[in-house]
């Protein structure tokens, strides 16, 4: 089993979608992925950064999940990253009402002696110069570099995000981020394209639609499950990024095969995390549910046909 360090905001957020609204509750890139991540047994740990407001009772929790916790500094004076977002009808599109980087607008990452050698390592939405100070801590290149990454930062440093993008091998992005940071509207052009920026592997995630898996001209599709029932999708891609390295990890199998499997268990995931507000679903995930939604994974996508 693979060592796995997780970078990426641990943040409170303010979530408004058609069914109703939340005050300050937990979020960030890394917590979502830490906590998806947690149900493959690796050793994991967080780097991060919160204010002298983030209750500890969240920091118990990463404990209590075996996430190695140490890595999150607590800068005392300071205010946690805060995000606000409302979703549109269709829940598949959202605006940003609020982005307040607090602490995290002078964060340097201090990586852990005990992570340093890393087998996997997920840089999760974050500022690339972060990202990057990361990847430069990190004593020898671990077995994969995963990177995901959103819209407001290649608006606001593109150029510092392709030198990250550069160095990692998969890329884990939405449907409308590829084509924003491509510039190509079809998918399969944007994979050729960001293929070409440096990731051997490149995920496109779909929302509701699924994910797509693109690896230098072979292509792997998974469906997102319908569900019931979506509540509140913050979070997802997170959620799937964390599923998708946690089983890479626990498997220390990076073939494109494994990695299709890796999908299936990322979108697998992603269904819970979208049934409730926030982190409210993943929180007391078990074992059982995740197993019976991978039976239904696989009688979604399974189908008999004579080739002749
Ligand atoms: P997702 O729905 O997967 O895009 O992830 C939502 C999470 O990303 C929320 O919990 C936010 O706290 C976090 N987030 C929002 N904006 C940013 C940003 N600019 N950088 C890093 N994390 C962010």
């Amino acid at each position: 089993m693979g060592k796995l360090l997780i970078v990426g905001t641990v943040a409170f957020d303010a979530i408004e979608t058609p069914f109703g609204k939340t005050d300050k509750i937990l979020g960030g890139a890394a917590t979502y992925i830490g906590l998806s991540a947690s149900h493959f047994g690796v050793e994991s740990g967080i780097v991060s950064i919160v204010g002298g407001d983030f209750p500890q009772k969240h920091l118990d929790m990463f404990h209590n999940k075996n996430i190695d916790a140490s890595g999150i500094e607590i800068k005392k004076e300071g205010k946690t990253f805060f995000w606000s977002g409302k979703y549109h009808n269709d829940l598949n599109t959202r605006d940003t009402l609020i982005t307040d980087l607090n602490v995290l607008a002078d964060f340097n990452p201090v990586v852990p002696e005990n992570f340093k050698d890393c087998d996997f390592l997920m840089l999760g939405n974050l500022h690339p110069e972060v990202q990057m100070s990361v990847i430069n801590q990190i004593k020898k290149r671990p077995k994969l570099i995963v990177l995901d990454t959103m819209n407001f930062w290649m608006d606001n440093t593109m150029d510092t995000l392709l030198k990250v993008i550069k160095k990692i091998d998969v890329i884990t992005i939405n449907d409308e981020e590829a084509r924003q940071l491509s510039g190509e509207y079809s998918l399969v052009r944007a994979a050729q394209k960001i293929h070409k920026m440096g990731p051997k592997y490149v995920v496109i995630k779909k929302g509701e639609h699924g994910a797509l898996l693109f690896n230098n001209g072979k292509v792997f599709f998974a469906p997102a499950l319908p569900l019931e029932e979506v509540f509140d999708p913050t979070g997802a891609g997170d959620t799937f990024a964390g599923g998708f390295i946690g089983y890479l990890a626990n498997t220390l199998d990076i073939s494109f095969e494994n990695m299709k499997r890796a999908v299936i268990y990322g979108s697998n995931l992603a269904s819970f995390c979208v049934e409730k507000f926030g982190t409210e679903r993943m929180v007391d995930l078990s074992k059982e549910e995740i197993q019976n939604r991978l039976k239904q994974f696989k009688e979604l996508t399974q189908f008999e046909i004579e080739l002749n």
